[in-house]
């Protein structure tokens, strides 16, 4: 039996294309981006046009790109930057109790310096609601921060609502993509976005490089302080390699994303199809339709999510990937109501460009087969 990935909301392997781009920014083209001679020009130029890539998907200015080593540096510098910048104006902050950690343990500390957090609750698809949220803002306000899809059910928050409701009031307003970029439609403008995050490896780029997207308007204190790189928004010699795979991750979303998740959602609504067909008791954990187009999360009742993977050697996540070495119930689920039973036994399975449809059906068919055992 050979094992059958379906874990790329974990990660997803790096796009040949994507490595191609980046070859020659490990090797000719090494640099340091903020060098005035001609090499450190030919990496620039490598840099501002993955710049561009990136804002192309989005809808934004080239220079409110920050490159970043990643999603979890880009939600830190966010709750700790507005923490700083606008700590004078107020010291509460918005967010929800399904956030990733890398918001969530931001808030906490922030909490024992002084500052206040709502941990918004989630219905049981998963969804915070608007009207609760505006009743939450206080004259402290400063920051709303809400991510668009959850990295665990897939469940896909009201952005644009959010937006609104935020800029009426004049607070910033940060968006989680790590995982919807390149799965979902975004446009900063459209949406009302004031920060967003980005992670490269999500969708076939880099591990360890990410975007930070700022709106020239917003005040945001620096994170990593040091030399003058990324215009003194982000200090640290630039990953440029990264960078430009990240661009490229952008510009194949961009150009080909939509046949890409056509296929994507195909697969993941077949295997679905196949499991509910033949068995009984398979209860989809997050909403049926508002939801990340290659995210399952299933609670198969009566099993251990665990197990089944080890039998059918299935490669998925039980909960999130940073959650599988302890064996507590999944705070997403919990969030939503799940009980502690159908917490542990759910099962995310994540589909990505590579899976076929024989291993989708494979898959299902491997499942099947376990628990009718
Ligand atoms: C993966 C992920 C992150 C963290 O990104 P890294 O690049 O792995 O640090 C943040 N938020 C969400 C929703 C994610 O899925």
């Amino acid at each position: 039996m050979t094992s059958i990935y379906l874990d790329y909301n974990a990660t997803s392997p790096l796009d040949k294309e994507v490595l191609e781009a980046m070859l020659p920014y490990l090797t000719d083209n090494f640099a340091n981006s903020i060098s005035f001679h001609s090499f450190g020009q030919a990496a620039r130029k490598g840099l501002e046009e993955a710049r561009n890539q990136v804002a192309a998907l989005v809808n934004c200015l080239p220079s409110e790109v920050i490159f970043t080593g990643g999603g979890t540096e880009s939600n830190n510098s966010v709750i700790r930057g507005v923490a700083r910048s606008r700590h004078s104006l107020g010291n509460h902050i918005i967010t929800s109790q399904i956030e990733h950690p890398s918001i969530i343990k931001c808030c906490k500390e922030l909490e024992l310096e002084g500052f206040e957090t709502t941990f918004l609750p989630v219905n049981g698809l998963g969804q915070i609601d608007i009207t609760l949220l505006e009743r939450s803002i206080t004259d402290k306000t400063i920051l709303i921060s809400i991510m668009h899809a959850n990295n665990e059910v897939g469940t896909i928050q009201p952005i644009s609502e959010i937006g609104k409701v935020a800029r009426k009031k004049g607070i910033y307003f940060h968006t989680d993509t790590a995982q919807s970029i390149s799965k979902l439609p975004i446009d900063i403008q459209e949406m009302s976005i004031d920060m967003m995050t980005v992670a490269a490896h999500k969708f076939y780029g880099p591990k360890g490089v990410g975007a930070l997207i700022v709106r020239q308007a917003i005040d945001l204190a620096p994170y990593m302080l040091g030399a003058g790189h990324e215009n003194g928004r982000r200090a640290g010699t630039v990953n440029v390699a990264g960078a430009v795979g990240l661009g490229k991750a952008c510009e194949i979303a961009k150009n080909k994303g939509e046949n890409i998740i056509n296929k994507v959602k195909a697969n993941r609504d077949l295997f679905h199809k196949l499991l509910t067909n033949s068995l009984e008791n398979v209860i989809l954990n997050g909403h049926p339709t508002e939801r990340l187009p290659n995210t399952l999360n299933l609670s198969f009742r009566g099993f251990d999510g665990q197990e089944l993977l080890i039998a059918t050697d299935i490669a998925a996540s039980l909960g999130a990937a940073c959650h599988t070495t302890s064996r507590q119930a999944s705070s997403v689920l919990s969030a939503m109501g799940l009980s502690a039973e159908d917490a542990l036994g759910a099962v995310r399975f994540s589909f990505g460009k590579y899976v076929t449809e024989e291993q989708a059906i494979e898959a299902a068919n491997r499942i099947i087969k376990f628990i009718k055992k």
